[in-house]
């Protein structure tokens, strides 16, 4: 089966600003910003939406999210929209489960698309990565 982009991540086939991981997660930044610090929250087996992860699991997950969620709060001092998209037809791109957790840092319609360059560059997207990377 083909692996996802998430699953590339996890094994580090590619790279990505990881600021969480534990046995069973990984959280890293978005590669395509709604705001600056977008942090994508996934589990490292590959469950395609919430119909197919076990409700344990799931309840595991949402423990981890919540712990990131609050981090990232503290660090970034900003309010939070929390997304998570479950099939095709619902806009889930990549089909490995996975929360968005996106920090609004200011007034903004929380509709507006992923923008390549909210980062001003690689450095402060790394930058980003540094300040939110926390202990499992
Ligand atoms: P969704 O539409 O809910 O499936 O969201 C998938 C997200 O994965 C999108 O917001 C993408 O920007 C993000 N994404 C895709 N490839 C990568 C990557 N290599 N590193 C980080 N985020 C990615």
């Amino acid at each position: 089966m083909t692996k996802t982009i998430f699953e590339k991540i996890i094994e580090r086939e590619i790279p990505a600003d990881i600021i969480y991981e534990d046995e069973k997660h990984i959280a890293f930044l978005n590669i395509a910003p709604f705001e600056k610090g977008h942090t994508l929250v996934i589990t490292k087996h590959p469950y395609k939406t919430i119909f197919e992860i076990p409700e344990d699991e799931y309840l595991q997950l949402q423990k981890v999210v919540h712990r990131i969620a609050k981090h990232i709060k503290d660090v970034l001092n900003c309010d939070m929209n929390m997304v998570q998209n479950n099939g095709e037809v619902s806009g889930q791109e990549v089909p490995h489960i996975h929360f968005h957790l996106i920090p609004r840092l200011q007034q903004k319609n929380i509709y507006t698309s992923g923008m390549d360059d909210l980062y001003v560059s690689d450095e402060e997207k790394k930058e980003f990565g540094d300040r939110l990377r926390m202990d499992a």
